[in-house]
């Protein structure tokens, strides 16, 4: 894929950059579109992980229920299968954002996506909204299990479910299952990030998973500049976006980047 000469989209990039500069306090809002690059499949659409695997073993009612099955298909997906499966890595799109919080650009990021890789970039302001994949967490005491590639080597997922060293409970992946409520302090985090940002950069989300889509209009409603970045039209591009950049995540943030630092 070569540069986009488009001029549209150069009109869009020097837009951002101007409210990005300006910017006192820039949040950006991310979702499954700026990890396809890291090779992390996207829930929903085309490709999506629900065309092929039941969505019902991530209810929280059937993993109570039968831990065991739901597990199989949870290490199948997120935690790679065996020798060939890969841990996905940040990509530049990623790099850019945790760039920006260093130097003190953006002043918050609320995340979408559980894959951990806003974290594995070096940012560090992060309401990750449906939690990760990272840590495992004991259903009986609560007690906290980080996934690291030691434990896996160390055969943490080698028998299903993995159980807490503590007290034999079952772990469960620290993420939001279907039926469970967001996590209290990254709900109440990303709003009010969201309250007092006066520009967001929406980067690859489609804008239809409530409430997480509520942030970036939150954001909007409190006076906020919206840019968005994603290839195609999503929910937000006709209500509350104010710059489009119809690029994919990591040329629009790299091309803005440059320009910022110009
Ligand atoms: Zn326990």
């Amino acid at each position: 894929m070569g540069k986009s000469t488009d001029s549209a989209v150069e009109l869009g990039i020097e837009r951002a950059a101007a409210i990005i500069r300006a910017s006192k306090g820039l949040i950006a809002f991310t979702g499954a579109g700026i990890s396809v690059e890291s090779g992390v499949k996207p829930f929903r659409g085309e490709g999506g992980i629900w065309e092929e695997t039941d969505m019902g073993l991530l209810e929280i009612g059937r993993f109570n229920a039968d831990p065991a099955a739901s597990w199989a298909a949870i290490r199948e997906l997120f935690y790679g299968s065996g020798p060939g499966g890969r841990r996905p890595e940040p990509n530049a799109a990623h790099r850019v954002l945790a760039r920006w919080e260093a130097e003190g650009r953006l002043a918050y990021l609320v995340t979408q996506n559980i894959d951990g890789l806003h974290s594995a970039a070096g940012s560090r302001k992060v309401a990750e909204f449906h939690g990760s994949t990272r840590e495992l967490v004991c259903r009986r005491c609560g007690a906290r299990v980080p996934v690291t590639e030691e434990a896996l080597m160390g055969g943490l997922l080698g028998s299903l479910p993995p159980r807490c060293a503590d007290c034999g409970g079952v772990l469960k992946p620290d993420f939001v299952f279907f039926g469970e409520g967001i996590p209290s302090a990254a709900y109440e985090a990303a709003f009010s990030a969201a309250a007092s940002a006066d520009a967001c950069v929406v980067v690859g989300s489609t804008g239809v998973v409530y409430p997480a889509a509520q942030v970036p209009i939150v954001a909007k409603r409190s006076g906020a500049a919206v840019i968005e970045i994603d290839p195609g039209d999503t929910e937000f591009s006709a209500s509350i976006t104010d710059v489009h950049i119809k690029l994919g995540a990591s040329e629009a943030l790299s091309r803005i980047d440059e320009l910022l630092h110009r």
